[in-house]
Protein backbone atom coordinates (compact mmCIF):
# COMPACT_ATOMS: atom_id res chain seq x y z
CA UNK A 1 0.00 0.00 0.00
CA UNK A 2 2.63 2.38 1.33
CA UNK A 3 4.74 1.15 -1.98
CA UNK A 4 2.15 2.17 -4.39
CA UNK A 5 1.91 5.26 -2.75
CA UNK A 6 5.24 6.23 -3.26
CA UNK A 7 5.00 5.12 -6.79
CA UNK A 8 1.74 7.53 -7.41
CA UNK A 9 3.88 9.88 -5.93
CA UNK A 10 6.72 10.09 -8.12
CA UNK A 11 4.49 9.35 -11.17
CA UNK A 12 2.25 13.05 -9.65
CA UNK A 13 5.72 14.52 -9.42
CA UNK A 14 7.05 13.21 -12.31
CA UNK A 15 4.11 14.55 -14.56
CA UNK A 16 3.83 17.93 -12.77
CA UNK A 17 7.65 18.60 -13.58
CA UNK A 18 7.37 17.43 -17.31
CA UNK A 19 4.05 19.86 -17.20
CA UNK A 20 6.21 22.26 -16.12
CA UNK A 21 9.09 22.25 -18.52
CA UNK A 22 6.49 22.05 -21.14
CA UNK A 23 4.90 25.60 -19.56
CA UNK A 24 8.07 27.33 -19.59
CA UNK A 25 9.30 25.67 -23.13
CA UNK A 26 6.15 27.53 -24.33
CA UNK A 27 6.75 30.48 -22.31
CA UNK A 28 10.07 30.66 -24.27
CA UNK A 29 8.94 29.98 -27.67
CA UNK A 30 6.37 32.66 -27.32
CA UNK A 31 8.83 34.88 -25.66
CA UNK A 32 11.00 34.60 -28.47
CA UNK A 33 8.69 34.30 -31.59
CA UNK A 34 6.09 37.11 -30.42
CA UNK A 35 8.71 39.87 -30.21
CA UNK A 36 10.02 39.20 -33.43
CA UNK A 37 6.63 40.00 -34.62
CA UNK A 38 6.80 44.05 -35.34
CA UNK A 39 4.29 46.07 -33.43
CA UNK A 40 2.11 48.27 -35.66
CA UNK A 41 3.54 51.63 -34.39
CA UNK A 42 7.14 50.69 -34.83
CA UNK A 43 8.66 52.52 -37.43
CA UNK A 44 10.04 52.60 -41.10
CA UNK A 45 13.98 52.34 -40.64
CA UNK A 46 15.97 53.54 -44.11
CA UNK A 47 19.47 54.43 -44.02
CA UNK A 48 19.74 57.48 -45.46
CA UNK A 49 23.47 58.02 -46.08
CA UNK A 50 26.62 56.84 -44.57
CA UNK A 51 29.67 59.48 -43.43
CA UNK A 52 33.01 60.10 -43.91
CA UNK A 53 34.40 57.08 -42.22
CA UNK A 54 31.32 55.13 -43.72
CA UNK A 55 28.89 54.99 -40.46
CA UNK A 56 25.32 55.05 -41.19
CA UNK A 57 23.19 57.70 -41.71
CA UNK A 58 19.73 56.34 -40.05
CA UNK A 59 16.17 57.70 -40.29
CA UNK A 60 12.67 56.46 -38.89
CA UNK A 61 9.23 57.50 -39.88
CA UNK A 62 6.39 57.69 -37.86
CA UNK A 63 2.51 57.85 -39.07
CA UNK A 64 1.07 58.05 -42.83
CA UNK A 65 -0.15 61.44 -42.83
CA UNK A 66 0.65 62.91 -46.19
CA UNK A 67 2.23 66.21 -44.47
CA UNK A 68 5.86 65.39 -43.59
CA UNK A 69 7.56 67.18 -40.98
CA UNK A 70 11.69 66.51 -40.27
CA UNK A 71 13.75 66.23 -37.74
CA UNK A 72 17.37 66.28 -37.31
CA UNK A 73 19.62 65.78 -34.30
CA UNK A 74 23.24 65.87 -34.76
CA UNK A 75 24.46 67.87 -37.35
CA UNK A 76 27.24 69.15 -34.82
CA UNK A 77 28.37 65.35 -33.55
CA UNK A 78 30.37 65.03 -30.35
CA UNK A 79 29.93 68.46 -29.61
CA UNK A 80 26.12 68.65 -29.19
CA UNK A 81 26.10 65.11 -28.33
CA UNK A 82 22.55 66.17 -25.91
CA UNK A 83 20.76 66.80 -29.38
CA UNK A 84 21.17 63.24 -30.60
CA UNK A 85 20.04 61.96 -27.12
CA UNK A 86 17.15 64.45 -27.20
CA UNK A 87 16.37 62.78 -30.96
CA UNK A 88 16.82 58.99 -29.51
CA UNK A 89 14.67 59.78 -26.75
CA UNK A 90 11.38 61.38 -29.12
CA UNK A 91 12.28 57.81 -31.55
CA UNK A 92 11.36 55.67 -28.20
CA UNK A 93 8.87 57.85 -27.22
CA UNK A 94 6.73 57.63 -30.31
CA UNK A 95 7.11 53.72 -30.56
CA UNK A 96 4.89 53.31 -27.92
CA UNK A 97 2.75 56.82 -27.83
CA UNK A 98 2.55 57.40 -31.97
CA UNK A 99 -1.10 58.27 -31.65
CA UNK A 100 0.02 61.80 -30.53
CA UNK A 101 0.86 61.97 -34.20
CA UNK A 102 -2.22 63.83 -35.97
CA UNK A 103 -3.48 61.61 -39.26
CA UNK A 104 -2.21 63.70 -41.74
CA UNK A 105 0.73 63.78 -40.17
CA UNK A 106 4.19 62.07 -40.91
CA UNK A 107 7.39 62.45 -38.35
CA UNK A 108 11.00 61.25 -39.53
CA UNK A 109 13.78 62.04 -37.48
CA UNK A 110 17.45 61.48 -38.50
CA UNK A 111 18.96 61.11 -34.90
CA UNK A 112 22.65 61.68 -36.03
CA UNK A 113 23.85 63.40 -38.66
CA UNK A 114 27.35 63.65 -38.08
CA UNK A 115 28.01 60.21 -36.89
CA UNK A 116 31.63 60.53 -37.07
CA UNK A 117 32.14 63.82 -34.96
CA UNK A 118 30.28 61.27 -32.52
CA UNK A 119 32.69 58.93 -32.53
CA UNK A 120 35.23 61.07 -32.20
CA UNK A 121 34.18 61.86 -28.79
CA UNK A 122 32.77 58.80 -27.66
CA UNK A 123 35.16 56.20 -29.36
CA UNK A 124 32.57 53.74 -29.25
CA UNK A 125 30.06 52.73 -32.25
CA UNK A 126 26.56 53.02 -32.24
CA UNK A 127 24.16 54.02 -29.46
CA UNK A 128 25.94 56.07 -26.79
CA UNK A 129 24.47 58.07 -23.42
CA UNK A 130 25.58 60.87 -21.31
CA UNK A 131 27.96 58.17 -19.41
CA UNK A 132 29.89 57.17 -21.91
CA UNK A 133 31.23 61.65 -22.41
CA UNK A 134 34.59 62.06 -21.09
CA UNK A 135 34.07 64.80 -18.20
CA UNK A 136 36.35 67.72 -18.89
CA UNK A 137 37.49 67.25 -22.38
CA UNK A 138 36.88 69.60 -24.52
CA UNK A 139 34.43 68.26 -27.20
CA UNK A 140 34.85 70.88 -30.15
CA UNK A 141 36.42 69.08 -32.21
CA UNK A 142 33.83 66.35 -32.33
CA UNK A 143 31.93 69.48 -33.62
CA UNK A 144 33.05 68.21 -37.88
CA UNK A 145 33.13 65.61 -39.50
CA UNK A 146 36.05 63.61 -40.45
CA UNK A 147 37.15 66.22 -42.84
CA UNK A 148 37.25 68.65 -40.36
CA UNK A 149 33.98 70.27 -41.94
CA UNK A 150 31.45 72.17 -39.98
CA UNK A 151 28.17 70.70 -41.62
CA UNK A 152 26.59 73.71 -40.92
CA UNK A 153 28.35 75.51 -43.31
CA UNK A 154 27.87 72.90 -46.35
CA UNK A 155 25.05 73.87 -47.07
CA UNK A 156 24.23 76.01 -50.83
CA UNK A 157 23.31 79.09 -49.19
CA UNK A 158 25.60 82.06 -49.83
CA UNK A 159 28.55 79.03 -49.60
CA UNK A 160 32.01 80.00 -49.10
CA UNK A 161 34.98 77.62 -48.47
CA UNK A 162 35.60 79.19 -44.93
CA UNK A 163 32.98 80.44 -42.75
CA UNK A 164 32.96 81.03 -39.02
CA UNK A 165 31.72 79.68 -35.93
CA UNK A 166 32.05 82.43 -33.24
CA UNK A 167 35.17 83.91 -33.63
CA UNK A 168 36.65 81.28 -34.92
CA UNK A 169 37.13 80.17 -39.02
CA UNK A 170 36.03 76.94 -40.43
CA UNK A 171 36.38 74.58 -42.98
CA UNK A 172 32.98 74.59 -44.92
CA UNK A 173 34.01 72.10 -47.50
CA UNK A 174 35.21 71.78 -50.99
CA UNK A 175 31.91 73.19 -52.45
CA UNK A 176 28.38 72.94 -51.32
CA UNK A 177 27.50 69.72 -50.53
CA UNK A 178 31.06 67.92 -50.69
CA UNK A 179 30.59 66.17 -47.60
CA UNK A 180 28.39 63.19 -47.38
CA UNK A 181 26.57 63.90 -44.29
CA UNK A 182 25.23 66.91 -46.08
CA UNK A 183 24.20 64.52 -49.40
CA UNK A 184 22.58 62.60 -46.95
CA UNK A 185 20.35 65.61 -45.72
CA UNK A 186 19.75 67.18 -49.04
CA UNK A 187 18.91 64.29 -50.90
CA UNK A 188 16.57 63.45 -48.40
CA UNK A 189 14.91 66.46 -48.62
CA UNK A 190 14.58 66.53 -51.89
CA UNK A 191 13.23 62.70 -52.21
CA UNK A 192 10.56 63.71 -49.13
CA UNK A 193 10.15 67.02 -49.96
CA UNK A 194 9.23 67.87 -46.22
CA UNK A 195 6.65 70.06 -44.70
CA UNK A 196 9.05 71.89 -42.44
CA UNK A 197 13.08 70.64 -41.25
CA UNK A 198 13.70 71.28 -37.24
CA UNK A 199 17.12 71.09 -36.04
CA UNK A 200 18.28 69.80 -32.89
CA UNK A 201 21.46 71.68 -31.66
CA UNK A 202 23.39 73.07 -28.42
CA UNK A 203 23.71 75.12 -26.63
CA UNK A 204 21.34 78.76 -26.58
CA UNK A 205 18.24 78.25 -25.33
CA UNK A 206 16.66 79.92 -28.04
CA UNK A 207 14.36 78.72 -31.35
CA UNK A 208 15.83 80.16 -34.07
CA UNK A 209 13.85 81.30 -37.88
CA UNK A 210 16.11 80.70 -41.15
CA UNK A 211 16.29 82.53 -44.14
CA UNK A 212 18.98 82.78 -47.20
CA UNK A 213 18.72 85.11 -49.36
CA UNK A 214 14.66 86.21 -49.64
CA UNK A 215 13.98 86.98 -46.04
CA UNK A 216 12.29 84.75 -43.67
CA UNK A 217 9.21 82.78 -44.78
CA UNK A 218 5.98 83.36 -42.98
CA UNK A 219 5.74 79.38 -42.08
CA UNK A 220 8.98 79.78 -40.51
CA UNK A 221 8.23 82.23 -38.02
CA UNK A 222 4.99 80.58 -37.18
CA UNK A 223 6.51 77.45 -36.15
CA UNK A 224 9.37 79.30 -34.64
CA UNK A 225 6.48 80.97 -32.62
CA UNK A 226 4.56 77.74 -31.78
CA UNK A 227 7.61 75.81 -30.23
CA UNK A 228 9.51 78.75 -28.94
CA UNK A 229 5.88 79.40 -26.74
CA UNK A 230 5.37 75.89 -26.09
CA UNK A 231 8.72 74.89 -24.50
CA UNK A 232 9.85 77.80 -23.19
CA UNK A 233 12.80 78.75 -25.54
CA UNK A 234 13.55 82.05 -26.42
CA UNK A 235 13.17 83.44 -30.10
CA UNK A 236 14.77 84.88 -32.36
CA UNK A 237 14.00 85.34 -36.19
CA UNK A 238 17.36 86.64 -37.54
CA UNK A 239 20.59 85.03 -36.19
CA UNK A 240 22.84 88.23 -36.33
CA UNK A 241 25.55 87.59 -33.73
CA UNK A 242 28.69 87.03 -36.54
CA UNK A 243 28.09 85.65 -40.36
CA UNK A 244 26.75 82.48 -41.19
CA UNK A 245 27.41 80.67 -44.64
CA UNK A 246 25.68 77.79 -45.80
CA UNK A 247 23.86 76.91 -43.04
CA UNK A 248 21.40 73.82 -43.77
CA UNK A 249 18.00 75.78 -42.84
CA UNK A 250 19.45 78.62 -44.87
CA UNK A 251 19.54 76.33 -47.87
CA UNK A 252 15.99 74.92 -46.77
CA UNK A 253 14.66 78.25 -47.12
CA UNK A 254 16.08 78.73 -50.18
CA UNK A 255 13.91 76.38 -51.64
CA UNK A 256 11.31 77.41 -49.82
CA UNK A 257 10.64 74.91 -47.04
CA UNK A 258 10.12 76.65 -43.47
CA UNK A 259 13.33 75.26 -41.09
CA UNK A 260 14.11 76.32 -37.68
CA UNK A 261 16.68 75.72 -35.37
CA UNK A 262 15.94 74.28 -31.54
CA UNK A 263 19.23 75.34 -29.39
CA UNK A 264 18.54 73.17 -26.39
CA UNK A 265 19.66 74.73 -22.83
CA UNK A 266 23.35 73.49 -22.01
CA UNK A 267 25.70 70.67 -23.65
CA UNK A 268 24.23 67.94 -21.42
CA UNK A 269 20.08 68.21 -21.20
CA UNK A 270 17.81 66.78 -23.34
CA UNK A 271 14.70 69.25 -21.86
CA UNK A 272 12.59 66.49 -22.45
CA UNK A 273 8.94 68.12 -21.43
CA UNK A 274 9.64 71.45 -23.23
CA UNK A 275 10.63 69.70 -26.43
CA UNK A 276 8.08 67.06 -26.27
CA UNK A 277 5.77 70.58 -26.33
CA UNK A 278 7.43 71.56 -29.22
CA UNK A 279 6.84 68.69 -30.88
CA UNK A 280 3.23 68.93 -30.14
CA UNK A 281 2.66 72.25 -30.98
CA UNK A 282 4.21 71.69 -34.28
CA UNK A 283 1.36 69.02 -34.52
CA UNK A 284 -1.22 70.94 -33.56
CA UNK A 285 -0.12 73.54 -36.49
CA UNK A 286 0.29 71.12 -39.07
CA UNK A 287 -3.14 69.52 -38.08
CA UNK A 288 -4.89 72.92 -37.90
CA UNK A 289 -3.28 74.18 -40.81
ZN1 LIG B 1 25.14 73.43 -33.46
Amino acid sequence: MNQLFTKRRIGAITLFTLFCIGLFTFYIFLKTNVEEIPLDNSPKYEIVGSSVEGRKIEAYTFGNGETQLLFVGGIHGGYEWNSVLLAHKVIDYLKINSEIIPENINVTIIPSANPDGIFKITQKEGLFTAMDMPESEDTVQGRFNANEVDLNRNFDCKWQPESTWRNKVVSAGTSPFSEPEAQAIRDFVLENNPQAVIFWHSQANTVYASECENGVLPETLDIMNAYAKASGYKSVDSFDAYEVTGDAEGWLASINIPAITVELKTHESIDWTQNLAGINALFEYYNSN
